[in-house]
């Protein structure tokens, strides 16, 4: 087992965000996580890669103990992490912010620029292109480039793939199954369910906090509890068509 998230739960005052999930991943698998807005997935990355301290539970990374550990210490164990609203450096070129990631792994800047190199050409951007001309598809590709250039071996994608032309999500589905190629394992929250079937097997589905389902992309769409929870009665009427 790469990750194993027990129990966590992220309070804010007395409203809990988090409620007692569970997250197992192994080596090599891309697991979807959906549910609601508002459902705490992105509270859940956070825990999970040290952006914010869990109010109870374990995080174990290869064995390890991050529960407590710095973003720097979760970086440099191997859990690389996208932000919903990206975070890019703009007054830097697409190169610069991709060194950014680099330099964890490679300290001397020629080693950090020639695998940033690398990182561009396989993201498909532009290394001289100022980030701030990018749009926010750009930017996102452009933080999935500097996250992927600080080596990691888990992949937390939150929801990078949202708001991509059809021709946009077709490269960025490829680029996910490049990344994964590699060798990274990934967990990857994503709205659009194309993406989902096509690049999990295996899905977990967060509501309120919690973990309410659990199975292949095809199972958890036919679950009662998700299509209350999360699709909706305007998917729940188009099923029984
Ligand atoms: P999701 O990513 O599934 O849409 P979030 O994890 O962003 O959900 O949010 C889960 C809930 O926690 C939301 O109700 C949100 O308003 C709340 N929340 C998230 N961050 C904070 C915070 N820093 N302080 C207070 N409430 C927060
Ligand atoms: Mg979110």
């Amino acid at each position: 087992m790469l990750l194993e998230a027990r129990n966590v739960a992220k309070a804010f005052g007395d409203f809990r965000a988090v409620a007692g999930a569970d997250l197992a991943v192994e080596q090599g698998e891309i697991v979807g996580l959906i549910g609601p807005n508002g459902a705490g997935k992105s509270t859940f990355f956070n825990c999970l890669a040290g952006d914010t301290l869990p109010t109870t539970g374990r995080i174990l990374f290869d064995g390890a103990d991050l529960t407590h550990a710095s973003p720097e210490a979760h970086a440099r164990a191997g859990i690389g992490r996208t932000f919903q609203v990206p975070t890019t450096f703009d007054d830097m070129s697409v190169l610069a912010n991709v060194m950014v990631g680099a330099f964890l792994r490679h300290p001397h800047r020629n080693d950090a620029r020639e695998h940033a190199r690398r990182i561009v050409e396989l993201t498909g951007l532009r290394a001289d292109q100022p980030a701030r001309s990018l749009g926010t598809p750009g930017r996102k590709r452009l933080e999935i480039a500097r996250v992927l250039a600080s080596g990691p071996r888990l992949l937390l994608l939150d929801e990078s793939l949202a708001g991509l032309t059809p021709g946009e999500l077709q490269e960025a589905i490829a680029l996910v199954r490049r990344i994964h190629q590699m060798g990274v394992t990934i967990v990857i929250v994503e709205h659009i369910m194309e993406v989902i079937m096509t690049l999990t097997r295996r899905v977990l589905v967060f509501n309120q906090g919690r973990v309410i389902a659990s199975g292949s992309p095809e199972q958890v769409v036919r679950d009662e509890a998700v299509i209350e929870a999360y699709l909706g009665r305007g998917a729940r009427r188009q099923r029984s068509e």
